[in-house]
């Protein structure tokens, strides 16, 4: 088994703990619990209330798999349900993920958006501070907000000028737009839960650590709309693309897909995580980006990559019409908003932890992709073909 000799960045012996992780039935959830379930021998209490994507690990085709005793699913949902401080209080560290995190859903559903990332996030705050549990908290690349650069006049040569864009855990300011624009009621949510933990670390001394994921993406990432979820939902890109592309329709590129993005491949992102939960001396007291700088693309160029790389791995032709243009208020409503650029500093991790995304774009579409054929293309071929109800 993978816990045989395990040591920690500075050689110590990893010893195996109790981890309550919350939303761990969502997509990074799934992986980390994958990860953990097959290279640690860590125990999980997986809390979420869902289980779908978790499923395997729950209930294994076969008896013998090495962590049959090592993960336990707890359907709560941690708006209301006391049970949630006895799981705190039976773990060594806990991890939440537990989240509003869809952008159609920040301007849609505000007041659910900012209860979900900051109130429900409160009571999991104070019972780690009241009970000195360890935390994870997962807050996300949007506490930046927009870059500095995009306030320049669009011919500034000071555009190209790293020191305008590339976003630093320490150093770069969080720009939101206007209260009207309520795009920026996640990004606001999540940036007051990582203040509130910082103080708790300042004045109580809660041992904590904060994620700042830059667009991870990879397989089990949201639904299919009208497949495994509402027919009506809108995922985030890469599951908004996926489903054009299994459908055979255009890929919707919101107000001209302008907009800049890094992104990392979910296995590589988990690596970072790992390196967190087990070397708690060098992660806690700091905020992590954790993204692929080298990964930039604008939503245009992903959505030209991705029809490419999916009539590769399905062998159908690439669309004769790849893209077509939307307005922001037609696909997403009143007071959606944007980032225009992510590209995350890697110093702080780097120094700390010593980790480097390693999977490129192209590489990471293509395992993902294959993925997204091999799992829905006869549902949705299916669902296609059935007629309309009259
Ligand atoms: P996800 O939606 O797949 O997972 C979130 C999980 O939390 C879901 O399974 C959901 O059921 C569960 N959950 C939500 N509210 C709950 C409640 N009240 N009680 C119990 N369970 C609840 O999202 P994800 O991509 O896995 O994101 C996980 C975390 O990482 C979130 O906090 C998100 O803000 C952050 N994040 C992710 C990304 C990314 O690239 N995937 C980017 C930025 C931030
Ligand atoms: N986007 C798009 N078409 C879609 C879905 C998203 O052009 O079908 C754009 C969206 O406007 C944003 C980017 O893709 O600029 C990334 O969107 P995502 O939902 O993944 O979340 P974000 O990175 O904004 O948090």
């Amino acid at each position: 088994m993978a816990s045989v000799g395990r040591v920690d960045l500075d050689g110590n012996a990893i010893k195996g703990m109790t981890i309550c992780m919350i939303g761990a039935g969502g997509f990074i959830g799934s992986h980390l619990c994958e990860k953990l379930m097959a290279e640690t021998p860590h125990k999980v209490l997986a809390v979420d209330v869902y289980s779908d994507k978790i499923k395997h690990l729950l209930e294994p085709a076969e008896a013998s798999v090495p962590w049959a005793d090592r993960i336990q699913f707890h359907r709560i949902n941690i708006k209301n349900d006391s049970r949630l401080e006895g799981l705190i209080k039976m773990a060594d560290l806990v991890i939440n993920l537990a989240a509003i995190c869809t952008p159609a859903d920040y301007n849609t559903r505000p007041l659910d958006t900012i209860y979900s990332n900051f109130i429900d996030a409160l009571p999991v705050v104070k019972y780690c501070s009241e009970n000195n549990k360890r935390l994870i908290h997962f807050s996300t690349c949007e506490v930046y907000g927009k870059t500095i650069g995009s306030f320049l006049p669009k011919d500034s040569p000071l555009r190209q000028d790293p020191a305008y864009f590339v976003l630093k855990e320490d150093a770069s300011p969080c720009i939101f737009g206007s209260i009207e624009k309520q795009r920026w009621s996640y990004a606001c949510a999540k940036q007051l839960i990582e203040r509130l933990i910082y103080a708790e670390g300042a004045e109580n001394d809660l041992e904590f650590t904060i994620v700042r994921p830059f667009n991870w993406i990879g397989p089990r990432m949201d639904f299919i709309p009208g497949i495994d979820g509402p027919s009506e939902g809108v995922p985030r890109v890469l599951a908004c693309f996926s489903n054009n592309l299994l459908r055979r329709e255009p890929l919707k590129l919101v107000d001209g897909g302008e907009s800049q993005r890094t992104f990392i491949y979910i296995k590589d992102a988990i690596e970072a995580v790992l390196l967190m939960i087990e070397n708690p001396a060098r992660a806690n007291g700091h905020i992590f980006n954790v993204g692929n700088p080298n990964n930039e693309v604008t939503v245009r160029q992903l959505a030209e990559m991705m029809n490419e790389v999916y009539s590769k791995v399905s062998g159908e032709p690439s669309l004769e019409v790849p893209t077509i243009d939307v307005s922001s208020k037609e696909f997403y409503g009143e007071g959606y908003d944007d980032s225009d650029k992510r590209i995350p500093d890697m110093t702080i991790i780097n120094r700390q932890l010593g980790w480097n995304p390693k999977t490129s774009l192209w590489d990471l579409l293509e395992s993902t992709l294959t993925y997204q054929h091999r799992t829905y293309a006869a549902a949705v071929k299916q669902a296609i073909s059935k007629p309309l109800a009259s």
